[in-house]
């Protein structure tokens, strides 16, 4: 029987997080399916550092941007346990970057009454920071990584995790932990166009709920405002923080639109700002809108921003003085498994952290910059209550062998995987957009329902109809969300239009 102490289930800023604030005396296993987002944030970590910005100015912003219904209590937390977690990461030795005096320089990003985004490597924030961490959980000897092993399902036993089922390089096996730590991030890739790295599925959250842990607010995905049509590869972030040193959004027509919209303009929340490009989209026919960087100078661009300086130089597109086609996309997951404040979930033993986990912090729509923070400080709350309740007792034993169901030999034939996940990415991209109407919706769920149902039968024969079945419960669960509640911040209905 192969066991460890804790297991954590994703490798980006979360779960790496949990992994290096807990003691070496702990066997800790890691895994992992794919590159995490994590690597690819840009813009940066919200943090009130300014003697002229204040937490009281941080909370009303994040609250403003989840119309008031984020929880509180973790908005106080995330906000307030902000300085101690930078003090760590500087201590770790990511080096922010600062201005000619050596203080942390702070950008705007859209939301934030004070520039308070501090960023590293100009628009590589998560490369500065995962790059190190890393390191130093390749350097821990208590620390071991299963890359490219996909969790399959949670084993419970009496309303307690205690291992999981996973595939490696073809092969289905079991792992017990006494702590078990989900940090899978998101599912921006159940949509055709995102921003998200290939993989970002979400299908943690489906097993999480099969297993029992209470999920909420699948509803709420956020569409980034500025994604540029990479020529040779998908689509690429323009961060925030490009409009927040002055970048503007322009029509077909070359007009400024947001000045109507919101008194932000350009650096209204992101729900507002999406859904405004959506509405200009639609009218105009056009596949997108431009930022427009030419009244801004190219060599403090280049200096600021050197990695989407890069990438479009490439494509043949100057910072400053080529204005960038940009379009709404897929981004960040707002809802998940269910936590609180402590990382916990209702499961014992179970605990989940980062974009895969909602505590609420981010209500209807998230605060631009406030994600690599919450796996920060809901990360090191993990930690923490794993180190207090760690006991050196042996898993519970438990009759059942989980690989039972299982029929799948390496020679079982399957239905493609990747043919089910385009067919789910059209629906989802197709129904349940940035503007959503309940036919759309109830379409979108007797498509995934029937598909569902085809696959229910076949489940344990292959890995991929496991994969696929998982793929499919987390899309209905966005679905169903959406379908039960009323329009609020990026979760937007509209009225039914005749004919649709
Ligand atoms: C392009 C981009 C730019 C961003 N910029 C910013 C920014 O500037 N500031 C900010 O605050 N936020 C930003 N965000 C959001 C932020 O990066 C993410 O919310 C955050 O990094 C999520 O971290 P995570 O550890 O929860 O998940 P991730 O970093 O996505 O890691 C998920 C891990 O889980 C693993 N995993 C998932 N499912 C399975 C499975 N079934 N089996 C095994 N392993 C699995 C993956 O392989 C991966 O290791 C950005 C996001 C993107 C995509």
């Amino acid at each position: 029987m192969k066991t460890t102490d804790v297991l954590i289930i994703g490798t980006g800023l979360a779960g790496t997080y949990v992994a290096l604030n807990l003691p070496s005396n702990l066997d800790i296993t890691m895994m992992c399916h794919h590159s995490t987002n994590s690597t690819l944030a840009q813009g940066g970590i919200a943090i009130s550092l300014d003697q002229k910005d204040s937490f009281e100015a941080h909370i009303d912003d994040t609250l403003t941007a989840g119309r008031h219904t984020n929880n509180i209590e973790a908005v106080k937390t995330l906000i307030e346990s902000a300085p101690d977690q930078i003090h760590t990461l500087k201590k770790l030795g990511v080096e922010f970057d600062q201005d000619a005096k050596q203080n942390i320089r702070a950008t705007l990003e859209g939301g934030h009454s004070f520039p308070r985004v501090i960023h590293a490597g100009g628009d590589q924030t998560g490369q500065s920071v995962m790059s190190l961490l890393d390191r130093k959980i390749n350097s821990s000897d208590n620390i071991q990584i299963l890359r490219g092993a996909s969790l399959l399902e949670l084993v419970v036993h009496h309303q307690e995790a205690i291992g999981i089922v996973y595939e490696m390089d073809g092969t289905i096996q079991v792992l017990y932990a006494k702590h078990i730590v989900m940090a899978t991030g998101g599912l921006g890739d159940l949509y055709e166009h995102t921003t998200n790295q290939e993989g970002s599925t979400g299908e943690a959250i489906a097993i999480a709920a099969f297993a029992g842990a209470k999920c909420q607010d699948m509803r709420y995905i956020q569409f980034h405002p500025t994604a540029y049509k990479n020529k040779d590869k998908g689509y690429f972030l323009i961060t925030e923080a490009m409009r927040g040193v002055g970048a503007y959004l322009l029509d077909a027509h070359k007009n400024r639109f947001m000045d109507h919209i919101h008194p932000l303009k350009e650096l209204a929340p992101r729900d507002i700002v999406s859904k405004a490009i959506y509405d200009v989209i639609t009218s105009t026919h056009e596949p997108f809108v431009y930022l427009d960087t030419r009244h801004l100078k190219t060599a403090y661009l280049k200096e600021r921003f050197p990695n989407i300086y890069k990438t479009l130089e490439k494509d043949g597109l100057i910072l400053g003085v080529d204005l960038i086609p940009v379009t709404p996309v897929a981004h960040y997951t707002i809802g998940g498994i269910c936590t609180d404040l402590m990382g916990r979930t209702n499961l014992k033993h179970l605990y989940a952290c980062g974009e895969v986990a909602s505590t609420g912090v981010h209500g209807a729509n998230r605060l631009a910059s406030n994600s690599l923070l919450e796996c920060l400080v809901f990360g090191k709350n993990v930690a923490e209550h794993i180190v207090s309740h760690h006991e050196d007792l042996p898993l519970p034993s438990y009759s059942i062998n989980p690989l039972d169901p299982w029929k799948y030999t390496k020679t079982t034939a399957s239905q493609n995987y990747l043919v089910h996940k385009a067919y789910i990415q059209e629906i989802m991209t197709k129904h349940v957009g940035i503007v959503r109407y309940d036919s759309q919706l109830r379409l979108a769920k007797s498509k995934l329902t029937r598909l569902l149902h085809q696959l229910k039968k076949v489940r344990y024969d292959h890995i991929d109809h496991a994969k696929s079945y998982n793929l499919i419960s987390v899309s209905l669960m966005v679905v169903e969300d959406a379908l039960a509640h009323e329009s609020l911040g990026c979760h937007y209905k509209d009225i039914e239009k005749k004919g649709l």
